[in-house]
């Protein structure tokens, strides 16, 4: 048994003491204090099962310093890892050392009061059997206070940190449980089978699993991060309110945002959120799972309510979860705008007067339809330029759009094509209107280096068919503009299906 024993206790020892090294090289003080005392723990073990008894004995109490040493440590440990004790570790350290202090003592002067091993054993071949007196009891009590405490707190820390962090906690606990069980079952099981204790042995899973949780990434010193550390540092407002609607929490942001919606920031934890933000966004707020509220001062908030039933653990409630998306809302609504407008002129794109005219159409409402070309417009940008050109088409949509107005909708068709939708109207009525926009148009003169550029445009009108279709529609209003084209430009032509198409020039 010594042959193998002896060998385990040896190897232990080497591989606490390594680890002491490395964890005191990179500050981990308690870690080094842990292992420190398991390394001398592991030593005392190996002398302690030796042939000659005064050297077992010796070995038997030598081990128990560093069972304090280990003791205080993992107290020490636990403490910084968890959090928990902290402020009172600090300010109490001093009093961990009593215990190895007391212990120490004790076991050095045993030979004469035997309150500490009330007798010893020696075995022809090898190793002693203490029968354990009342101060080891004490001691033993003490011990497993301090760590069955400190393992409730890991188990507390690891049910309130986040995720990502549990598994650190694991394996810091099945790391700090295992030498505790195999000292256990050292204690009340292996008594007999002489100086069989497997604790400073298993002490190895301990050092491996806290290596593997630093190699892992997450290192045992790491700060934990608890779920109310990230709900406080969201800067989205969250608030929890009960079944009853009274609020029960809420984070930093969620008080800023309430102080600025009631216009002060007292404490409402308690209070009814109907009474605390008002009718109007208490209705907003209720009922749907997620909306877009505006509040008075003009700001765009994102509200989102999820219900907490008692089902999914825990208590009834809700959490309603606040982003302001002022900017965003903007932003938006820009890209909306700018997905239906002509980059050139601004006026609406093809897109969008398609989109409209289809809708118009299936509404089965009077309308017509008139589309406007520019009369040599190629000509205009061969003599004149391209800017210039553009300059044209720029001066010409503002002056359409003025005269169209909230009568209807005009959209850039083409490169010098615009086409207007006049809901409500006649052909009669919309070719009355095109004949004074191209009255209008005619009177533009844009400045040029070659001096003053006037332009005139053709315009066909027509007037929507029952039963027809949106395309119909406009081929015949471009029928009716290609006429004019034809007829000589700088005219309004109107497409009348039943008769031949009538200048009104
Ligand atoms: P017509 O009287 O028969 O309509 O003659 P036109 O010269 O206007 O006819 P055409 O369709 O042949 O010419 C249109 C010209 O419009 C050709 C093209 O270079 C020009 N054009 C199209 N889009 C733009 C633009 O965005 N800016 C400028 N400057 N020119 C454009
Ligand atoms: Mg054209
Ligand atoms: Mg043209």
């Amino acid at each position: 048994m010594r042959a193998v024993l002896v060998p385990a206790y040896v190897a232990a020892a080497l591989v606490a003491a390594l680890y002491a090294v490395l964890s005191w090289r990179r500050h981990a003080k308690s870690l080094a204090l842990i292992t420190s005392g398991a390394a001398l723990w592991s030593l005392a073990q190996a002398f302690a099962t030796a042939a000659s008894p005064t050297v077992a004995l010796a070995g038997t109490y030598a081990m128990f310093p560093g069972v304090a040493m280990l003791v205080a440590g993992f107290h020490w440990h636990i403490t910084v890892f968890t959090g928990y004790g902290l402020d009172r570790l600090r300010r109490w350290h001093a009093l961990l050392l009593i215990h190895p202090v007391l212990l120490t003592a004790a076991v050095a002067t045993d030979p004469w009061h035997h309150a500490f091993f009330s007798s010893v054993v020696s075995h022809p071949d090898g190793g002693v059997t203490p029968h354990f007196g009342p101060l080891y009891w004490l001691h033993t009590a003490y011990s497993y206070t301090l760590i069955a405490t400190g393992m409730a707190r890991a188990v507390a820390a690891m049910r309130r940190a986040v995720r990502g962090h549990r598994r650190v906690f694991l394996l810091f606990l099945v790391g700090g449980f295992a030498p505790a069980v195999g000292n256990l079952v050292s204690i009340f099981l292996l008594t007999n089978d002489r100086q069989v204790d497997l604790t400073p042995i298993l002490f190895l899973v301990t050092a491996s699993m806290w290596w593997w949780a630093e190699r892992s990434g997450t290192p045992a010193r790491q700060t934990p991060v608890s779920y109310k550390q990230v709900i406080a540092a969201l800067r989205d407002a969250v608030m929890v309110l009960d079944a009853d609607g009274r609020f029960l929490d809420v984070n930093p942001a969620a008080v800023d945002l309430l102080a600025v919606l009631r216009g002060s920031d007292g404490g409402v934890v308690g209070q009814c959120w109907q009474d605390v933000l008002g009718p109007r966004l208490t209705s907003a707020f209720t009922g749907v799972d997620q909306q877009t509220v505006a509040s008075a001062d003009g700001r765009i908030y994102d509200v989102r309510v999820v219900r907490m039933s008692p089902e999914s653990g825990g208590g009834a409630g809700t959490v309603v979860v606040v982003r302001d998306v002022t900017e965003l809302e903007r932003l938006r609504a820009e890209l909306t705008d700018q997905a239906v407008r002509d980059g050139l002129t601004g006026v609406y794109n093809r897109r969008h007067l398609t989109t409209v005219l289809r809708e118009q159409v299936a509404a089965g409402h009077p309308l017509a339809a008139v589309m406007i070309d520019v009369d040599h417009f190629k000509a205009v940008n061969d003599t004149y330029g391209h800017a210039v050109g553009d300059e044209v088409l720029i001066r010409l949509a503002r002056e359409l759009g003025d005269a169209v107005g909230a009568a209807g909708t005009l959209a850039r068709y083409g490169g010098e094509e615009f086409a207007v939708l006049l809901p409500g109207a006649g052909a009669r009525t919309a070719a009355e209107m095109a004949a004074q926009c191209r009255q209008r148009c005619s009177e533009i003169v844009v400045a040029t280096p070659l001096g003053p550029l006037r332009v005139t445009f053709s315009a066909g009108v027509a007037q929507l068919e029952a039963g027809e279709s949106a395309e119909d529609l406009l081929r015949r209003a471009d029928r009716a503009l290609y006429t004019a084209k034809e007829q000589g430009r700088d005219r309004v032509v109107t497409d009348e299906p039943d008769r031949l198409p009538a200048a009104t020039a």
